[in-house]
């Protein structure tokens, strides 16, 4: 499937540093929310995002690469509590920086611990992103957490504050379970296809 071509392609720490070829597509989340979990999951590896032993210390914009310069990329997870009120400023505007310049950049995935999700920094990131026009694509992860009723519920909740906007898709997701995989590869796959 999709991204069992996964590799990774580079790291990079400075946004001057950031590839000029290639076109992307960003993840994003709290710290913990289970980003590293879904990028291994998508590409059927259990290792190929590192999953943090101490979230939030990481600047560092990973790459993956799947083939034809297509990109997936993990941005540095935030919201983390125990971070330095000056690194935070720096991670967001960073993040921000990105999210509302890169060219190379075509869509973002915005990942969620589906107990709790469209925190305050979420909605932060969704605000910078949503000028831009491009898509955002909602997972709700660790849903093997939540009750059947639960995870509906939730699922409804998110996708009803944006059932305005045709750009922002939202989905359930568990890397544990390994569920919701063939959603992601059709909506995310489908933008690089566009
Ligand atoms: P990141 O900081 O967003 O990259 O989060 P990680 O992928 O490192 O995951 C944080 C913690 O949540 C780890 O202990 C994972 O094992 C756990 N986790 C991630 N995804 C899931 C999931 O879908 N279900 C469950 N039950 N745990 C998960």
């Amino acid at each position: 499937s999709l991204f069992t071509s996964l590799r990774f392609l580079t790291t990079v720490n400075d946004l001057r540093q950031l590839p000029q070829e290639g076109i992307e597509v960003a993840f994003a989340g709290r710290s913990n929310a289970g980003k590293s979990s879904a990028i291994n999951t998508l590409a059927n590896h259990t290792r190929l995002a590192f999953v943090s032993k101490t979230p939030g210390r990481t600047q560092h914009i990973n790459y993956f690469d799947f083939g034809n310069e297509r990109r997936l990329v993990d941005l540095p997870g935030y919201g983390y509590a125990e971070v330095p009120a000056a690194v935070r400023a720096h991670w967001e505007k960073l993040l921000s920086y990105y999210l509302m310049t890169r060219t190379n950049l075509i869509g973002l995935v915005l990942i969620m611990d589906a107990r709790r999700p469209l925190t305050e920094l979420d909605r932060r990131m969704i605000d910078w992103f949503r000028p831009t026009g491009k898509p955002i694509h909602c997972l709700l992860t660790k849903a093997d957490k939540l009750t059947h009723q639960e995870q509906i519920k939730t699922l409804r909740a998110v996708e009803t504050e944006f059932a305005e906007d045709s750009m922002i898709t939202v989905q359930l997701f568990s890397s544990l379970k390994k569920k919701g995989v063939e959603k992601v590869e059709e909506i995310v796959g489908g933008w690089f296809d566009a």
